[in-house]
C-alpha cells in the first residue's frame, strides 16, 4: 500500500465516506485512496460495484454489512495484518453512521491495526449544517424504534433535552413520527425536515411539527425519498423543573451536611458547576 505521502506502508483499515445522492460529492482523496487499496469492503456490494465503476476503479468487493459484521471483521482484519490495505465504504454517506463497521473498527484498535477515517458526505451533518437550528450542541439520535409505542416513549425521554436532536427516519414513517414530535414534545416545536439532500428534489421544511405534517400532507412527493429530521431543543421554559430538581436536592442536603460537600454531591448527581451550586446553595440556605 502507498501511503499518502508515497511512501509504503504496512496494510491499514480505511474508512471512506461516498456520496450521500449526488455522485461528484466524492472526494479527490476518497477516489485516491479507492484506487490504491487491495480490496474495498462494501454493505452492498452490487451497489457499490457501480459507484466504482463510475469512478473508473475495478477493485475486488467483500460484502460487510449488519449480518455478518461479526463473523467477517476477523477474516478482514487477518488480511490487513498480512499486508493488504482495505477500504470499507457503505452504501451511502460515512461508515459506522447508522451504517456496519463498528465492529470493524473496534477489533481493528484491539488489534493494533491502524485505522484512517477518510472523511466526506454525511446525510445528518449535510441536514445540520443548512437547517438554520442550533449547531451549538446537537444530539444524534439515529432512527427511533419502527414501533409506535417504544418511539414516542423515545421522544418523551427526550422532552427536555436542550441540544437540538437529529434523527433519521423511513419515508413511510415521517408522518407518524412528526406526529409524535408534536404530541410528545409539544405542538409549538420547531422542526426541519431535510429531503433527498444533495439530489435533483432536494427539500427543505420548516416550522412547528404540525406545520411541516401539513407541508409534507400538501407535497405529493413528500412521502419519495430519504429524510433527516431535526427538532429544536427544548425552550428554557420547559426546562425550568431541572432547576427545581436542582434546588428541591440542596434544600434536603443542606440541613444534613456542610454547604461545600452539599455543592459537591449535586455537582456530582446532576453534572452542574460545583461553584455555581455552592452559589445556589448559599442563596438557599440564607432564604
Ligand atoms: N451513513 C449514512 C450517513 O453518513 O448519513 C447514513 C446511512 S442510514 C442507513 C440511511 C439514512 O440516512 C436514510 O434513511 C436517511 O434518513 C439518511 N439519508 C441518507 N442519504 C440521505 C439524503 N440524500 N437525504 C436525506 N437523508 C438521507
Amino acid at each position: 500500500m502507498v501511503s499518502d505521502s508515497g511512501s509504503r506502508e504496512p496494510g491499514s483499515l480505511y474508512i471512506v465516506a461516498t456520496p450521500i445522492g449526488n455522485l461528484d460529492d466524492i472526494t479527490v482523496r476518497a477516489s485516491r485512496i479507492l484506487a490504491q487499496v487491495d480490496r474495498v469492503a462494501a454493505e452492498d456490494t452490487r451497489h457499490s460495484g457501480k459507484l466504482l465503476q463510475h469512478l473508473g476503479i475495478s477493485k475486488p468487493l467483500l460484502a460487510l454489512h449488519d449480518h455478518n459484521e461479526r463473523d467477517k471483521a476477523a477474516s478482514v482484519l487477518d488480511r490487513i495484518a498480512a499486508g493488504e490495505s482495505i477500504a470499507l465504504i457503505s452504501d451511502a454517506g460515512t461508515p459506522l453512521i447508522s451504517d456496519p463497521g463498528y465492529v470493524l473498527v473496534r477489533d481493528a484498535r484491539a488489534r493494533g491495526i491502524r485505522v484512517i477515517p477518510v472523511p466526506g458526505p454525511c446525510a445528518f451533518v449535510a441536514a445540520l449544517s443548512a437547517a438554520g437550528l442550533p449547531t451549538d450542541r446537537f444530539l444524534f439520535e439515529g432512527f427511533l424504534s419502527a414501533k409506535a409505542s417504544a418511539r414516542r416513549a423515545a421522544l418523551k425521554s427526550l422532552g427536555r433535552e436542550a441540544a437540538t436532536m437529529v434523527f433519521y427516519e423511513a419515508p413511510r414513517r415521517v408522518s407518524a413520527m412528526l406526529a409524535d414530535v408534536g404530541e410528545c414534545l409539544g405542538r409549538g416545536r420547531q422542526v426541519v425536515v431535510a429531503r433527498e439532500l444533495t439530489k435533483t428534489f432536494e427539500t427543505f421544511y420548516h416550522g412547528s411539527a404540525e406545520e411541516v405534517l401539513a407541508q409534507l400532507k400538501d407535497d405529493p412527493n413528500a412521502a419519495k425519498g430519504e429524510f433527516v429530521v431535526i427538532v429544536a431543543g427544548a425552550p428554557s421554559s420547559e426546562r425550568s423543573e431541572d432547576v427545581l430538581d436542582v434546588d428541591r436536592l440542596l434544600n434536603l442536603l443542606l440541613p444534613e451536611l456542610p454547604l461545600r460537600q452539599v455543592a459537591k454531591i449535586v455537582a456530582e448527581l446532576t453534572g452542574g458547576s460545583k461553584n455555581e451550586l455552592y452559589q445556589r446553595a448559599l442563596a438557599l440556605r440564607n432564604e
